[in-house]
């Protein structure tokens, strides 16, 4: 047992206005899945992700980001026996909604740079299906842990076959493409907002639409989806996936300090770049040219224990744990979980590798100088 307290991977972080957001909502009743704050949030989003002056995007703030995957994928008409291509190394809620929809999730490897979807085994995949007898739907792309996916060649090959990009933009609000805020890249874009994400509203997620009219429908969807009557009347099936009030109170507060929060979390990257500079064996996750900005959300490093001595991820896991900090290995991938035994993987073995040998570390925007000073002497010991 340490005597320490608790190092978190990754906690919510207050700035200190949430709290008063959340009052003007009690004071003013609005203790309901929409008012004030929901539209207010919307637009600090919206004003945030801003593409450019002349394009504009709409944003539906919603009760998850898995919701707002799922919502994604009905609004690009997927539909039982579809077929919907998604990056393997990513969380499950990436690929449960294409199961929610009685599609089939097709999953692509990794490439090495940024660990996200491999554009070769994307292009591989979506001939091979067309062949087979089926254009896939949609593609599902990630930016894992912060980092910008390889998006120009994603959307070039998409382009090529004419299949929507479904944007998974749930760690990597803030982070920047080429110029461009992620979550306004695909087609449609998801942003989470859960506790341990970026900023959180303790729940919480968004969809980020091209149109008004198609923030429209995916809002009509999201609240049971009645149609214009003054009785209760349903054309079609809805959901209830908006955000509470209560909720986006939490985020207006959380949008006030989130690049003061990215910042940190740079900083944070950057203590680690300082410590495993030329250290054999041991890769940081890191930005591959200087038009990606990452949030680095998490980050994370790959250790190669055929050069570090035979020391290997899960003896660092363990080393953290023994001194009451948490690290975790990376996600593993879909096309190796048990759920999805039966569906096709196009891909290489980077995925399957990053499982194995990759770990998550401390990087929350709110750990403190002694808590890295715990962390750094602790990859010091490990290192040695
Ligand atoms: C967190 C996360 C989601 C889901 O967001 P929720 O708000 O938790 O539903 C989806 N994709 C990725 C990559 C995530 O990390």
């Amino acid at each position: 047992m340490s005597e320490y307290s608790k190092i978190w991977l990754s906690s919510p972080h207050m700035g200190g206005t949430e709290q008063s957001f959340v009052q003007e909502a009690f004071e003013s009743n609005w203790v309901a899945p929409l008012g004030p704050n929901v539209t207010g949030f919307e637009s600090d989003l919206e004003n945030y992700l801003q593409p450019t002056a002349s394009e504009s995007i709409h944003i539906a703030a919603l009760s998850s980001g898995t919701a707002a995957l799922h919502l994604a994928l009905i609004l690009l008409g997927v539909k039982p026996g579809d077929e919907v291509i998604c990056q393997s190394l990513t969380f499950s809620a990436s690929a449960n909604p294409i199961a929610y929809l009685g599609a089939k999730p097709i999953f692509i490897g990794s490439e090495p740079e940024t660990w996200n979807l491999c554009p070769n085994a994307l292009e591989v995949a979506i001939k091979d299906r067309i062949a087979k007898g089926k254009k896939p739907k949609a593609i599902i792309a990630v930016h894992l842990y912060g980092m910008p996916c390889k998006f120009d060649e994603i959307r070039k090959i998409s382009d090529c076959h004419q299949i929507p990009i479904v944007e998974d933009s749930a760690e990597a609000l803030g982070s920047v493409y080429k110029g461009r805020k992620c979550g306004t890249l695909g087609d449609f874009g998801i942003l989470s907002f859960n506790g341990n994400k970026i900023i959180t509203t303790s729940g919480g997620g968004a969809l980020v639409a091209r149109t008004k009219a198609s923030k429209g429908k995916a809002v009509f969807l999201a609240t049971q989806a009645r149609d214009a009557a003054p009785h209760y009347q349903h054309s079609e099936i809805g959901y209830n996936y908006r955000l509470s009030n209560i909720c986006a109170g939490i985020g207006r507060g959380q949008m006030m300090v989130l690049d003061k929060h990215i910042a940190l979390r740079r900083e944070m990257h950057h203590i680690y770049e300082t410590i495993f500079a030329g250290v054999e064996g041991i890769t940081l996750l890191s930005e591959p040219d200087s038009g990606i900005f990452s949030n680095h959300w998490l980050s994370a490093i790959l250790i190669d224990s055929k050069k570090t001595k035979g020391k290997n991820r899960e003896d660092l896991r363990l080393l953290f744990d023994q001194h009451n900090i948490e690290s975790r290995p990376l996600w593993k991938p879909m096309h190796l979980q048990p759920v999805f035994s039966n569906c096709p993987y196009y891909g290489g073995d980077v995925a399957g590798q990053l499982f194995e040998n990759g770990l998550c570390l401390p990087s929350g925007s709110n750990l403190t100088h002694a808590d890295k000073q715990r962390i750094r002497s602790i990859l010091e010991k490990f290192i040695l």
